[in-house]
């Protein structure tokens, strides 16, 4: 089978398609025929070797992928051969054929697209542990989405309107800003314009928001302690360099900042949070946007993609 191979760490251009050997689902395991692989920033921090997670060389990247269950072993129940599926935290999902563990596999609603089943795993897992788990964000309350014109973000804005917030977004393209609106924000700015972050003040007449997502902290925390409202919640979700900020910001209005990392969702989270992706992709509420799709010839440009400016939802390789 033809999979993307690393055989050393560094720029997109290390990956190389090579024929391997396909594997074989022992127990517990699932053979996915896979049909569609989620590219996200952090396959490309892995790539590179500067990331804290660092597979044994060579490796196959990706983790996000859907197909179709090419065979199942011993004592797996939760899907047979032919189902649709998404799985997610997968070691080697960059591949005509990839291994999944039982846990990892969530069967594919009707309405959902591969591509769509490949732009689950992280985004959406992420944006509802975030919003949901680290944030405590409730119904009727004012959520700031701070980059929701990439994969989390969309994810997010989608979770967040579904469960009855008000739906502040941002992207940094007119572009972008369609698109969030498109996914159901209340409100979209634009966060490369000056002084956007004023507007937030009157949008919530003065208040503040009661939670941020924050898909760029390094950039943004400092300020974000100023846009929110007394016990409010910044998730930070991204981040990629150092930021000074004024704690005291936080203290006059009892602020929580929290961190979080999706490998560090235990299986009962992983459980509760893609039940109810599930439910969300069956009712229609969620539905993943593909901005882009690529052979899977072309893994290194879709890396490169990822990283620029001006998302637009999901990328995903076509194998
Ligand atoms: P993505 O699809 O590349 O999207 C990046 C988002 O960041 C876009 O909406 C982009 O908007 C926005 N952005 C750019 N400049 C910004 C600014 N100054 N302020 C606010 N937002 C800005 O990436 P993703 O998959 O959504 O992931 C977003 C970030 O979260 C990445 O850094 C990723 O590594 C991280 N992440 C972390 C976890 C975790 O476990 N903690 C999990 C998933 C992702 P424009 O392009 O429109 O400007």
């Amino acid at each position: 089978m033809r999979a993307i191979v690393v055989r050393e760490f560094g720029g997109p251009d290390v990956m190389k398609i090579e024929e391997v050997p396909q594997p074989a689902a022992g127990a517990g395991q699932i053979l996915i025929r896979v049909r569609a692989i989620g590219v996200n920033p952090v396959d490309t921090y892995i790539r590179s070797g500067t990331y804290a997670r660092k597979p044994s060389l060579p490796y196959t990247p990706h983790a996000d992928i859907a197909g179709v269950v090419e065979s199942a072993g011993a004592g797996v129940t939760k899907v047979k051969t032919g189902d649709r599926v998404y799985a997610f935290m997968t070691d080697a999902g960059g591949a005509e054929f990839a291994l999944a563990d039982e846990w990892q596999v969530q069967p594919l609603p009707d309405r959902a697209s591969f591509q769509q089943g490949a732009a689950i795993g992280v985004p959406y897992a992420t944006a509802w542990r975030a919003l949901f788990l680290k944030a405590r964000a409730r119904p009727g309350e004012t959520v700031l989405v701070h980059g929701a014109s990439g994969g989390v973000g969309v994810a997010a804005v989608q979770l967040a309107r579904a469960h009855g917030l008000q739906v502040i977004g941002t992207a940094g393209t007119d572009e972008g800003m369609r698109l969030v609106e498109e996914q159901g924000a209340h409100h979209v700015l634009n966060h490369r314009a000056p002084a956007y972050a004023e507007q937030i003040g009157s949008l919530t007449g003065g208040r503040g928001v009661d939670v941020i997502l924050e898909m760029l902290a390094n950039v943004n925390l400092d300020r974000d302690l100023e846009l929110i409202a007394r016990n409010g919640r910044i998730a930070v979700i991204g981040n990629r360099g150092r930021i000074e900020i004024d704690p005291r910001k936080m203290m006059g209005k009892d602020g929580t900042v929290v961190g979080m990392t999706l490998f560090n969702t235990t299986r009962d989270e992983f459980r509760e949070i893609h039940a109810s992706i599930v439910a969300g992709l069956e009712n229609g509420t969620l539905a993943p946007f593909i901005g882009r799709e690529m052979p899977l010839e072309q893994a290194a440009q879709a890396h490169a993609a990822v990283m620029e400016p001006g998302a637009l939802g999901k990328i995903v390789l076509l194998p």
